[in-house]
């Protein structure tokens, strides 16, 4: 049985700033299924190690690194049967909210010195020498956090294989020289263009440059950022490790996804009683104090930040209101945005509604309750939000890029057999909005549309076919090393 050690900043249900939380909880679920011995390695936040505590659960290794006192806590991801091991450093992870900032939304000062430790204790670990009986085969890398991981062990002739996943490139984990420095990595770690990037520490290079393989989470962004336009300088060093760079595409928890069951809904519906989804639509438009008509309910769940395309939304919405459609967002993040989507709620009462923060219950009820879901990221590496919509009977509007270009499928470009949303390729706001009027257009054909919910429907999102794939990397870097 191969043994793979998952390292994660974040895992969902406790820690979730976006998608990589979800996909650290379910694509290692999905690999135990398959056989894999998987074992997840999470920082010691408040939440993980209270519900440690609260399980029962004790600690087990022991050790100081540099001025540090660690410990580790065997413990499992809560409503499953996985391993999860916390490292507990309280001076560095015992800090409540948002894992990466303070609440100011600035980042920790000491976010090197925070991923730097977690990198080490992961070491130790795939070294055998966390004082933990345990030792993986493999070691499976998330983003940049995690990036120093193959780094080290590179520097080991007998050491487990390493992937390194990057779930958005845009996030690199950059710090100065001098935290270089003040961390004691290894010299020659600066030199050969290797952790060094325009003249910063980069933690994702070490991920990029040194791990067996390289995978990313849909087969488009795999392409995308070998390009000078989607690889924020990496581009180059992304074509040189080609070989090694595989696109997979996330799966989603068709557990906690699934209109049947799921727990934050009243009512609930599936592909042969589509029409009990209205009922779910009509408690969200009363539960958000939307005027309840037959009006089009366009939502939206996501973080308000550039990348996904929030200043184009705000473009098209006006015209949409005028037009009678009626808007439910929820979503946090920039403050410009906030604000002006705020603004909207104000003009428009009853018909547009806004929720700031983070509401994982009314995620699902907007997934369920909405006639159509936006999603016009300017890039988005896979994009969860779509493959929820399209499991629910949403139909999807995205910008054709990434992940949200291999899984939506517009009755433009093929067979009605197989379309189940609307894709709009010019990165401008005008393509979005006649992507929507588009999508609007068709809504009066009842039997049309009910085909392109159906489709969306049918679709598999579950982990099965992914997980086979990872599987086969771990053994395939296996084999080369024997
Ligand atoms: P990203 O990781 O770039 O944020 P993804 O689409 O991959 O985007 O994943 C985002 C995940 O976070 C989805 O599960 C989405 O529903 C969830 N999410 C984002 N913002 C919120 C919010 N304000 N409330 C509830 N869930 C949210």
């Amino acid at each position: 049985m191969i043994r793979v050690l998952f390292a994660t900043s974040e895992v969902f249900p406790l820690v979730k700033t976006g998608g990589l939380a979800d996909v650290s909880a379910s694509l290692p679920e999905a690999l135990c299924r398959q056989g894999y011995d998987v074992n997840i390695l999470l920082p010691g936040y408040p939440k993980a190690l209270s519900a440690a505590r609260d399980a029962g659960s004790r600690r087990q290794g022991r050790f100081s690194i540099g001025q540090y006192d660690v410990s580790l806590w065997r413990t499992r991801l809560p409503g499953t049967a996985v391993t999860l091991w916390l490292v507990d450093c309280p001076s560095l992870f015992q800090r409540e909210g948002n894992p990466y900032q303070n609440d100011e939304g600035e980042d920790w000062w000491d976010n090197a010195h925070r991923y730097h430790l977690f990198a080490r204790v992961g070491v130790m670990m795939a070294l055998g020498q966390a004082g933990i009986r345990w030792v993986p085969d493999v070691v499976h890398c998330n983003d940049w956090q995690t990036g120093l991981i193959p780094a080290y062990l590179s520097h080991y002739r007998s050491r487990p294989a390493t992937v390194f996943t990057v779930h958005n490139l845009a996030y690199q984990g950059l710090f100065s020289h001098e935290t270089f420095r003040a961390l004691g990595l290894p010299d020659s770690l600066w030199q050969f263009d290797q952790l060094e990037f325009h003249g910063q520490l980069s933690f994702i290079k070490g991920g990029l440059v040194f791990s067996d393989r390289v995978t990313t989470v849909s087969p488009s962004y795999a392409d995308e950022i070998r390009r000078a336009d989607h690889g924020y300088g990496l581009d180059g060093l992304l074509q040189h490790r080609s070989h090694a760079l595989v696109g997979i595409l996330n799966g989603i928890d068709t557990r906690l996804w699934n209109p049947e069951n799921d727990e934050h809904l009243e009512f609930h519906y599936g592909q042969d009683h589509l029409k009990d989804k209205v009922q779910c639509q009509t408690r969200l438009r009363q539960q958000l104090g939307l005027e309840v008509d037959g009006a089009p309910l366009i939502g939206f769940v996501g973080r308000l930040v550039e990348q996904k395309g929030i200043d184009w939304l705000l473009e098209v919405i006006p015209p949409l209101l005028k037009r009678g459609c009626q808007f439910a967002l929820l979503g946090s993040g920039e403050d410009s945005y906030q604000e002006a989507l705020g603004e909207l709620a104000r003009a428009w009462p009853g018909q547009f509604s806004l929720t700031l923060g983070y509401d994982e219950a009314l995620a699902h009820r907007i997934t369920a309750g909405a006639d159509l879901f936006v999603m016009p990221s300017r890039f988005e590496p896979c994009g969860l939000n779509q493959m929820y919509s399209l499991r629910y009977g949403t139909v999807p509007i995205v910008h054709a890029v990434g992940g949200l270009r291999d899984t939506v499928f517009d009755p433009e470009d093929c067979k009605s057999a197989e379309a189940n949303g609307f894709c709009f390729r010019e990165a401008e706001a005008s393509a979005l909005l006649h992507a929507i009027e588009r999508a609007l257009d068709l809504m009066g054909n009842r039997k049309a549309w009910r085909r392109l919910q159906e489709n969306g429907m049918a679709g598999d999102y579950s982990w099965k076919k992914s997980a086979r794939l990872y599987g086969e990397l771990y053994q395939d870097i296996l084999k080369e090393r024997e």
